[in-house]
């Protein structure tokens, strides 16, 4: 089994490079966000659980990602090609992956950090549209619709995330900052940290990365 994990503050563009790399080097793409809001759009105990957390910005607990983490892993897929995005982000998340990854004869092998400035995240996630119908992403600033509110590919309504909304991006960051900003110190010391420079294009960020994926 191989594991990569992408870091980065919210709105770095994990999301879009993960596509990216899942079509372009069979990484199966495991979004801990994505699998938490079908959770609650589906209003399971654990979508409903988690709910609070993350309208106000703030992380769900430990032991619920590490549940879905594990049993998402348990599923399998085709390649055993794990690509994390959005996890682990917290210091206690990282221990536990090493021990789960560690039972099954396995390591993270590379960690991709977005490096982006605050002012750019903030302009991004703020801009941030989505299709209820596709999932496509849209940014009004950098990649607007061809019409407003409508999206390109399947003519679905596009939506702004609740946790897009400027209050609580603003606490994402901080949240960030204080929880998930002392691992890319973690994985230095491993020696498995990779810089990815995510200021420019989807489509930079996406070439610097796959240059350095082994
Ligand atoms: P994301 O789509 O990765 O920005 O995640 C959206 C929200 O889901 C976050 O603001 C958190 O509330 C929650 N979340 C996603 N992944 C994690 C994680 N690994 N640990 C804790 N909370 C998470």
């Amino acid at each position: 089994m191989k594991a990569i994990v992408l870091l980065g503050a919210p709105g770095a563009g994990k999301g879009t490079l993960a596509e990216a790399v899942r079509d372009q080097a069979g990484f199966q793409h495991i979004s801990t966000g994505d699998i938490l809001r079908a959770a609650v759009r589906d209003q399971t105990p654990t979508g409903l659980e988690a709910k609070k957390f993350m309208d106000a910005g703030e992380l769900v607990p430990d032991s619920v990602i590490m549940r879905l983490v594990e049993e998402r892993i348990a599923q399998g897929g085709p390649e055993d090609k794990f690509m994390f995005d959005g996890f682990p982000r917290t210091l206690a998340q990282a221990e536990m992956f090493d021990a789960t990854l560690a039972k099954l004869d396995a390591s993270v092998s590379q960690v991709f950090l977005l490096e982006v400035s605050p002012e750019a995240i903030v302009k991004r996630l703020g801009g941030r549209r989505i299709c209820r119908g596709c999932g496509a992403v849209y940014n009004i600033a950098f990649i607007p619709p061809k019409q407003d509110g409508v999206c390109d590919s399947c003519g679905g309504e596009l939506y702004q995330r609740d946790d897009d909304k400027e209050a609580t991006v603003l606490n994402r960051l901080e949240v960030y900052n204080r929880q998930t900003a002392s691992l890319v110190d973690f994985y230095d010391k491993k020696g498995v940290l990779v810089r990815v420079n995510a200021a420019g294009t989807p489509q930079e960020a996406v070439r610097d990365m796959l240059s350095k994926l082994r």
